[in-house]
């Protein structure tokens, strides 16, 4: 559900109106073109990708931090709020993802929706997060269609003239979705008993694991400033030990040494860097969210299993 109350897109704008309104309402917006549509500013990459799905041509989406960015401790920069101030709307994760978005969302005053509102919270397990919920829900494909649902919601409210279309590229990119959540789940199925530790250093990969009957073994619970203690990376060296743990695994937004230590210390090969919390550029692996969640699984197979 949309938690937004007043969107400053007007419901019927007369199209000789419009550039009127623009001028006077949004006047701080950084672009000078003569681009009359509605600005939708998300808070990474992957959210953007994912709304541009359900967008189509008719909304202008873009995201705050950058690929390759750290998103969860992320500090604005003025010219992110300056953006933000001439958005019409706002997209954020929600489930704790980004620290700084609270105090980001007061600076500015324009509406926003947690696109994750309706998904089943996974609890993180350890240490000082115990009982919070992590924050990696788009991890699940079939968690990102709650997500496109929220967006058409929130997209229909604010150009209600396009609802239609909304309506029909979340219900086609739903079923993507839905077709790429069957092939993963029983690609990983395919995984033997003993190969189906995932162990990664963010434990980023919870709703994945949970999908894909995986066991999830991590370095640290969510990326923050005291991350990879000895004690952590102690305990993923006994696990991957007593379990013969074939590849593991990092993230491309944090540095993988602490990773390196425990391939060091064990048979372990590193099984590759996967793809979380952003895309990669645009001539980079992972362009667009389906295929993060396709690289990541091939990688995750391929490592696992030495093919
Ligand atoms: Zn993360």
């Amino acid at each position: 559900m949309p938690k937004s109350s007043t969107l400053p897109w007007p419901a019927a704008v007369g199209l000789g109106l419009s550039s009127l309104l623009l001028t006077g309402c949004v006047s701080s917006v950084s672009s000078a073109s003569d681009d009359e549509r509605p600005v939708v500013l998300t808070t990474f990459t992957v959210l953007a990708d994912i709304a541009q799905n359900v967008a189509g041509h008719h909304l202008v989406v873009e995201s705050i931090t950058k690929a390759g960015a750290e998103i969860h401790g992320y500090e604005p920069t003025p010219g992110d709020i300056r953006r933000a101030a001439g958005a019409d709307l706002m997209l954020d994760n929600g489930l704790n993802l980004e620290l700084w978005f609270s105090q980001f969302v007061e600076t500015v005053d324009v509406p926003h929706v947690v696109v994750s509102d309706g998904v089943e919270p996974i609890d993180i397990a350890a240490d000082a997060y115990s009982g919070k919920p992590n924050p990696h829900a788009w991890m699940s494909p079939a968690n990102v269609q709650i997500y496109v649902g929220n967006m058409v919601d929130a997209f229909s409210e604010l150009d209600p003239e396009h609802a239609d279309d909304f309506a029909t590229n979340g219900a086609a990119y739903q079923q993507e979705l839905q077709a790429i959540q069957d092939e993963l789940v029983a690609e990983l199925e395919t995984l033997p008993d003993k190969e189906r530790a995932l162990v990664t250093c963010e434990g980023a990969f919870s709703y994945l694991a949970r999908d894909a009957g995986l066991t999830e073994v991590y370095i640290w619970p969510v990326n923050a400033e005291q991350q990879a203690t000895p004690q952590q990376i102690a305990a993923v060296i006994e696990y991957v030990d007593e379990n013969r743990v074939p590849a593991v695994f990092c993230e491309s937004t944090v540095s993988d040494k602490p990773m390196q230590q425990v391939v060091d210390a064990t048979d372990a090969d590193f099984g590759g860097m996967l793809y979380v919390d952003s895309l990669s550029e645009a001539d980079g692996p992972v362009p667009t969210y389906l295929d993060l969640i396709r690289y990541d699984t091939d990688t995750i197979i391929a490592a696992l299993t030495g093919r």
